[in-house]
């Protein structure tokens, strides 16, 4: 086999190759059936028992909360968005949104076109580098829900911790960090992430919601949108996206084996704390682009002294088997996701090549 790349891809991004390997074991004849998971029927028992197991290891690793249910829908994050307004939105209340950048944005834009859309706080004024103080938080007094991004992917920053909003249900959109580190999935009314970052491949969304949000929707919206047909039907009322979710069991299940989440936790602090170092320790040649406080530990984003050796550092990386760390279009600069499946070792590779790259370009 040719080397495994050092990926720093965004999305979608690496997976584990353990996974990748027990995938292929299976990939033409699942569990003795003489087929591909692929290739059956998602109402048989083979098919059942592994979405079952999917839902059931999710929640394990989240310390097997009371009242919550996993579900599996399609559209990614982006549905989500308009899913969350369209569902909880009645007559006169609005959403209340935390401004953290290009994401928190594109949730908020689907609330207006529902209806109502408020900000609860924002950090436009540092132009999107920080995560508002939780203090300055003010949901509208008839606010629906409250809706936070935990980590804003493109920016490369991520809250250190979770607002309380005690009653009023906390919603956030964990596309790029669930399962990064241990948190509270009690201060939570509803959470959702794109499989393609942290968990699997894309084409599987995981809701993990209260089950009193989702039991009952309006019936004024699209059956198909409606949380509470996903919730009746156990993610099983259309054709679910199997393969995508036998592969998110297979990256649970390794998830556990790397000790849960606080064994993942230790892992990527120890990723990113490398990373920081180097750039903080790096005299100004690599500048981390987040302030202290809000540096996301899933995508490191920093730049250096002008846009033209920026150029440079990315040609003469992609040369040496990196790939991915390109900001994102809409800020430039450089970016290395460093999500769960992404290695010590691809990162320990990245820091040498970066100390090398000062040296011969400082
Ligand atoms: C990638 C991403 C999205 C978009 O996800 P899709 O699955 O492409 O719709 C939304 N929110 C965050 C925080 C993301 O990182």
């Amino acid at each position: 086999m040719s080397k495994r790349a050092y990926n720093f891809n965004a999305g979608p991004a690496a997976l584990p190759l353990e996974v990748l390997e027990r995938a292929q074991a299976e990939f033409v004849d699942f569990r003795e059936t003489g087929m591909s998971i692929m290739e059956m029927s998602h109402r048989g028992a083979v098919y059942e028992s592994v979405h079952n197991e999917a839902q059931e290891r999710l929640l394990s690793l989240l310390g097997n909360p009371s009242g919550y249910k996993v579900l599996f829908i399609q559209g990614g994050a982006t549905t989500q968005f308009a899913m969350i307004p369209l569902n909880f939105l009645s007559e006169g209340k609005v959403g209340s949104y935390v401004m953290t950048g290009s994401w928190a944005d594109k949730a908020f834009k689907e609330a207006k076109i529902a209806g109502g859309a408020h900000v609860a706080a924002t950090s436009e004024d540092k132009k999107f580098l920080a995560i508002p103080d939780l203090g300055s938080i003010k949901p509208a007094d008839n606010a629906a829900y409250l809706h936070i991004t935990s980590n804003e992917t493109i920016e490369g920053t991520q809250y250190s911790e979770f607002p309380d909003t005690g009653s009023l249900p906390l919603i956030a959109d964990m596309s790029s960090d669930i399962l990064s580190r241990a948190f509270d999935v009690n201060k939570f009314g509803l959470i959702y992430a794109g499989a393609q970052k942290n968990l699997g491949p894309s084409g599987v969304t995981v809701v993990i919601a209260k089950e009193e949000l989702i039991a009952e929707s309006p019936s004024n919206i699209p059956t198909i949108l409606r949380y509470s047909t996903h919730y009746k039907n156990n993610s099983l009322y259309n054709t679910p996206p199997s393969y995508s979710i036998y592969m998110v069991n297979q990256v649970l299940k390794w998830i556990e084996e790397q000790g849960g989440l606080a064994g993942v936790e230790a892992k990527n602090r120890d990723k990113a704390g490398l990373l920081y170092n180097t750039i903080d320790g790096s005299g100004g040649f690599y500048r981390g682009v987040a302030e202290q406080g809000s540096r996301s530990i899933m995508n490191v984003t920093f730049r250096m002294e002008s846009e033209e050796l920026e150029k440079k550092f990315i040609k003469a990386s992609e040369q040496e088997g990196f790939v991915g760390l390109k900001g994102h279009r809409s800020v430039g600069g450089l970016r290395a996701s460093i999500y769960n499946a992404v290695p010590y070792e691809s990162i320990k590779a990245l820091t040498d090549f970066m100390s090398h790259f000062q040296k011969t370009n400082g």
